[in-house]
């Protein structure tokens, strides 16, 4: 399963692994950090340890290190299954068993049932690149959005339409 982002337990927010490298490198002496599910339901789904998340490689630098594998967060724990990460992850796996073809019935038959579906996301777009928005939120704004909404099966379908 693909996870972007975790909740760091020592600098108590959300990153990405480039982040966590960042900070994990900006300590003295360096520490390896504790990752929880940045969803801040599926991490209370488990109240003893909440649930894991490894940072693979974030700790090593490239110039001294030998790394096989890109820095990446790696599922250590089971997600709740209204996570948003295993709905992304559900709804890319819809995309890939049925095709573009088969996404549009999927609406259509969410629409027939007479569920309003949104089928188009206007992403707002960034004038000043000083502002400090970038890319990478106008995309978490949109995940947000889609989280908001009540039905699983309409944020599924919201997702893939957002891909
Ligand atoms: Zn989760």
């Amino acid at each position: 399963m693909r996870i972007e982002k975790a909740f760091c337990v020592e600098l108590d927010r959300i990153v990405d692994i480039e982040q966590a490298r960042e900070a994990y490198f900006a300590q003295n002496p360096q520490k390896r950090f504790t990752f929880l599910c940045s969803d801040e339901q599926c991490r209370s789904s488990n109240p003893g340890i909440g649930v894991r998340v490894s940072g693979v490689n974030y700790d090593k630098l490239p110039a001294v290190d030998e790394i096989f594998k890109t820095p990446h967060f790696r599922q250590l724990d089971v997600h709740s299954p209204s996570c948003y990460w295993v709905e992304i992850q559900e709804a890319e796996s819809l995309d890939r068993e049925h095709g573009d073809h088969d996404h549009h019935d999927l609406i259509r038959s969410l629409t027939e049932k007479g569920v309003s579906v949104i089928t188009r996301f206007s992403v707002p777009k960034v004038s000043d690149p000083s502002a400090g928005t970038n890319g990478l939120m106008d995309e978490n704004d949109e995940v947000d959005r889609i989280r908001r909404i009540q039905s699983r099966e309409q944020r599924i379908a919201a997702y893939r339409g957002n891909r």
